[in-house]
């Protein structure tokens, strides 16, 4: 359980601004206009469901900041939504954004639902109805939608038809994630594990930690997850334990992350996989490996689990998995964390080669892709690790200080209208 204070992502999103402000003495001015999100769209959503009544959805779109270019982030749909974990989300698209120097502001939308119990049909008329009451907000200059949690590239084709056809014209770049045969990019469905192994090659590399050989567990078995454990095995990492929401599996050869993700396919879950045990969902956080990708949903690893996790490298693939609470142990526990603003802007990455590549259309190879990524990655990993280094602080602190830098310098230039 997570207790009441943990629990606020927004809370957390402010107490790192907070600290990054003190480490960067950042204008008590721009401090002040960064506590808030630009603009909060909740919007209500009246679907006729499958059996014929009305069930109306509550959804939210939050526009954190668009001072390095248009507003930027994925739309989740979970039964556990909320305004402040969608304001959360928007924040950290802010600093993601900019820790990887794409020219994008950050935004974030979300939908409380549980896709998992709904018809593809009650899912597409949520999904238009939700882009029809955001669509005068959003647009290739305005604000681009990705997939995020429970979303995925035919959610963004529902969005883009609508949106098209509102406009009257067909308008690939308002979303990326999109299917390749509507514009989407080589690469960008697995761009996110990519990026947040990078992160944990480059960490690896930091520490003197070979990998051939080296020990992993993958929380999480969604896009992110599973990508994760099919790159470090690629690498040469053993990943000797994965889960998901129905709980979690352990091997101490080894699991094979092609196959665990077709058992997932067929069964639902990864848990039964032939040859694993199965072992408890905090259990994996807490497992003897050199490397934990959690990679589901915010407030994992918490003050209590914190003192616990062996791991020597923590490479976040979800959004907000670790509280401040928990970070301030990690770091004392020497636990090298890279952190989700950096280790998971791998998706927003190709989204903004995808966006590019939309509006020049013009395409890519997914060696391009990749290669492109690969640089974009390095060097934001090695801005926030100097920037770390330099102030001898946390690598989270580190990349935080680089982004939010970056944010103040253009609200600033900016100025005020009026
Ligand atoms: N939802 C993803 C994230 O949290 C991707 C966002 C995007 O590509 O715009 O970074």
């Amino acid at each position: 359980m997570v207790s009441e204070k943990e629990a606020n992502p927004y809370g957390n999103a402010m107490k790192q601004l907070e600290s990054a402000a003190k480490l960067i003495k950042l204008d008590p001015d721009i401090h002040e206009i960064l506590r808030q999100p630009k603009r909060i769209l909740a919007v209500s959503l009246p679907i006729r469901m499958d059996d014929g009544h009305v069930r109306n959805f509550q959804g939210y779109r939050v526009q954190f900041n668009d001072a390095r270019g248009p507003f930027k982030g994925g739309i989740r749909y979970h039964p556990n939504v909320s305004l402040d974990e969608v304001k959360a989300l928007a924040t950290w698209m802010t600093w993601k954004c900019s820790v990887v120097d794409i020219p994008y502001g950050g935004a974030k939308g979300g939908v409380i639902c549980d896709p998992k119990n709904m018809s593809m049909g009650e899912k597409e008329r949520l999904t238009r109805r939700y882009t029809a009451m955001i669509a005068d907000f959003i647009g290739p200059y305005r604000d681009v939608p990705a997939p995020d949690v429970y979303t995925d590239s035919q959610t963004m084709s529902w969005i883009l038809d609508t949106y098209s056809q509102i406009q009257g014209y067909q308008v690939p770049a308002v979303v990326t994630g999109k299917p390749l045969a509507l514009g989407g990019s080589e690469g960008r469905n697995n761009s996110t594990a990519r990026g947040c192994i990078t992160c944990a090659r480059e960490a690896a590399k930091v520490l003197n930690l070979p990998l051939k050989g080296a020990t992993a567990a993958v929380q999480g078995y969604g896009n992110a997850g599973s990508w994760s454990a099919v790159f470090l095995a690629e690498l040469g990492v053993n990943v000797v334990a994965a889960s998901d929401s129905q709980g979690a599996i352990y091997s101490k050869s080894g699991l094979d992350p092609q196959k665990v993700q077709q058992h997932k396919d067929k069964t639902g879950s990864v848990v039964g996989f032939q040859g694993s045990e199965e072992i408890g969902s905090n259990e994996l956080l807490e497992l003897e490996v050199d490397i934990l990708i959690p990679a589901a949903l915010e407030n994992s690893i918490t003050e209590r689990n914190a003192p616990n996790v062996k791991a020597k490298i923590i490479s976040e693939a979800a959004n907000g998995p670790t509280t401040p609470e928990a970070d301030a142990i990690l770091e004392r526990n020497k636990v090298l964390v890279v952190p989700d603003i950096l280790a998971n802007a791998g998706g927003v990455t190709v989204s903004y080669l995808e966006w590019v590549q939309n509006l020049e259309r013009e395409y890519w190879t997914e060696d391009e892709v990749n290669a492109k990524l690969e640089r974009k990655m390095v060097r934001a990993f090695n801005s926030s690790y100097q920037m770390s280094q330099k102030h001898g602080v946390s690598m989270r602190s580190g990349a935080l200080a680089v982004s939010i830098q970056r944010v103040a310098d253009a609200v600033k230039l900016l100025g005020l209208f009026p």
